[in-house]
């Protein structure tokens, strides 16, 4: 038998232009929605499947190019559910175009289950180290009891849904505006079928599968990431005449109280004193493996605030080339004394060690003397009085001097 014409089915010519091909798609629509006219049967999915075709330019270019299959098998390519679910339940169910050449067309759709997705909470440790985690996770399996048929007797084909496990529903937005939906049909749980009360397994009750907790193993390879997915296949939910999905671990890596990581970089912060900073230190930075490293910087290499200094291969291990790692950033402060650590005569000593000040400035004749306090920006507004009186700047953003000066006042 040919192939259906999706043109045929709203009776427009082949190269009808958008507005009568949505124009015919209504009229017919409307003449055949199941709610007006239930003995119309399929004909109401054709219809909307021939219009989401021809509506849309990509589907329809591809449709006059290859036909029905052509469509098929993009659908399949993209992955999406749209025009291949569709079409498997009007075309493929054998009994009303009976397509040629299309029959394991329904068997390929149903091919393979969803996947299931887990967390796995993970430390910076973990993803350095490597590790093999167990989880536990629950399962849908085949009932072993019926053998996944769910009863002694044979499944009936569903009565709400005719079989293809969807309700298609038709409602009206507007005047001349109507929007399809497609449900799961209740009355099967999308199954298609349904199986007598006194017929079902009492294993499964009837539902082919039963849920089973099982034990997973899920290796953390050195250097994966946070957000990364582990595959374990084929351990997803069982369903019969269904290949099973994935299961699919996702790394969540927790927050490391001394490294950060950016790639394959790790990135940590220390503290010095500024005698450190100026007459040298050790260091001893504990791994995420239990190694220590130590760190001499000699007297003479002075350390700023705000330093960054580096360890090549200290780093994170590559991801399935664990043995090349990244660089290890240590970014220093700088601690300084508290006030009066030392009399006056010990700074002046302590000058003679430090380089020479620059020459002292001059200030001109009328220039007048002020005084600095500790002034916390954040602490504006236990500040009384300054607010109202810079009002002002504090639009402008010019807060800081202006604050500054007010508590003298
Ligand atoms: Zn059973
Ligand atoms: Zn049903």
């Amino acid at each position: 038998m040919a192939e259906p014409d999706l043109y045929n089915i709203l009776g427009v010519k082949r190269n009808a232009a958008d507005p009568e091909i949505k124009k015919a798609y209504r009229k017919l629509a409307m003449e055949f929605h199941p709610d007006k006219n239930p003995e119309a049967g399929d004909r109401f999915k054709e219809i909307s499947y021939a219009y989401e075709i021809l509506s849309d330019p990509r589907k329809r270019e591809v449709y006059d190019r290859h036909g029905l299959k052509g469509i098929q098998e993009g659908a399949h390519e993209h992955g999406g559910m749209g025009a291949d679910d569709i079409f498997s339940h009007i075309f493929g169910g054998g009994g009303l175009f009976g397509m040629p050449g299309m029959g394991g067309m329904r068997g390929r759709r149903r091919a393979r289950g969803e996947d299931t997705v887990h967390p796995l909470k993970v430390s910076l440790e973990d993803l350095y180290k490597g590790k093999t985690s167990k989880l536990q996770i629950s399962k849908s399996v085949i009932c072993k009891a019926c053998d996944g048929r769910g009863g002694s007797g044979g499944a009936q084909t569903c009565r709400g849904c005719r079989g293809c496990g969807r309700k298609v529903t038709f409602r009206q937005l507007g005047p001349g505006m109507t929007q399809q939906m497609q449900s799961i049909c209740t009355d099967c749980g999308g199954e298609g079928e349904t199986i007598a009360e006194k017929d079902r397994c009492q294993t499964c009750r009837g539902k082919k599968v039963i849920n089973e907790s099982k034990v997973i193993e899920a290796h953390v390879d050195k250097g994966m990431r946070d957000g990364q997915k582990i595959y374990l296949r084929g351990e997803g939910d069982q369903q019969p005449g269904v290949e099973p999905g994935d299961v699919i671990i996702v790394l969540q890596m927790k927050p490391h109280e001394k490294f950060q990581r950016t790639n394959d970089d790790l990135f940590m912060t220390h503290t010095i004193t500024i005698t450190e900073a100026l007459c040298g230190f050790i260091l001893v930075v504990k791994h995420l493996d239990g190694r220590e490293l130590v760190v001499r910087q000699p007297a003479g290499e002075v350390v700023k605030p705000g330093d960054f200094k580096g360890i090549k291969g200290e780093g994170m291990p590559q991801y399935r080339n664990p043995f090349e790692k990244g660089v290890l950033f240590i970014k220093f402060d700088v601690t300084f004394p508290s006030n009066n650590f030392a009399d006056e005569a010990k700074l002046k000593m302590l000058e003679t060690l430090l380089p020479n000040r620059p020459p002292e400035p001059i200030p001109s004749g009328d220039a007048e003397e002020v005084v600095l306090t500790d002034y916390d920006p954040y602490e504006r507004s236990e500040r009384g009085g300054r607010s109202e009186a810079y009002e002002d700047d504090d639009e402008d953003g010019h807060s800081g001097p202006g604050g500054i000066q007010c508590a003298q006042q």
